[in-house]
Formats: structure tokens, sequence, C-alpha cells
């Protein structure tokens, strides 16, 4: 899997401001860095294995203090090798990224936030 990067424009949680969060993936962790303050919340693999899409789809409908995001890449998926969809959601909890072909899952279990993270 090469590692992955994608931004979403949303309101800070750190700083208040309306702008690109940097949504960094790695096999074994990810990051998400706002553009303006560079807060930066990690996220560590916790489990990667074949899930029901409702797995994603109860996650995403969880309330939650701040906004679930939901994210698309079209890539060649670590397991079945067919390129396609992979959905991409974020929560203040965890990380999931399945594919919607095989439904092989990456789950990231939120670690820890550090608000005044030198770029
Ligand atoms: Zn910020
Ligand atoms: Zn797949």
């Amino acid at each position: 899997m090469e590692n992955w990067r994608l931004s979403h424009v949303t309101k800070c949680y750190n700083c208040g401001k309306i702008i690109d969060q940097i949504i960094e993936i790695y096999p074994s962790q990810s990051f998400v860095k706002c553009a303006n303050c560079n807060a930066t919340r990690y996220y560590i693999i916790k489990k990667a294995d074949i899930e029901d899409e409702r797995t994603i789809k109860e996650e995403l409908t969880t309330k939650r203090k701040y906004d679930n995001w939901i994210l698309q890449k079209d890539v060649t998926c670590h397991s079945c090798e067919i390129f396609g969809p992979q959905d991409i959601l974020i929560t203040e909890n965890g990380i999931y990224v399945r594919c919607r072909n095989c439904g092989f899952t990456r789950y990231y279990r939120y670690h820890m936030q550090d608000s005044n993270r030198e770029s």
C-alpha cells in the first residue's frame, strides 16, 4: 500500500478556521493535520480484515461531538488488486478505509492529539 494524502475543508477543532485538514494514511498509522495551526490527530492501525459495509454505515450515523467525514479515493486495492473506490471514514474515534469491491478494511484507532506541533 502506498501512502495516501488527501484533504478535507472543514472547521478546525483547534483554531476554529474553515480550512484544509490534511489527511495522511500510511499502512500502520494515519494523521489528520490542520493546514493553518498544525494541530494534529494521530491514529494507529488496530485491525485489517474483511468487513461488512454496515460497519462503516453504523459508524457514519453515530452522532459525535465532531462531524464524521466521508471521503473516497480510487486506487488499486491491496487485497483484491482491483482498481476502484475505497471509502474513507474519519471520526474522532478512528479512521476506516474500506474497499468497495472486496470489503477489505483497515481500521486505525485514535491515539492522541498534538495542538502545538511544529510543521
Ligand atoms: Zn487549526
Ligand atoms: Zn479490494
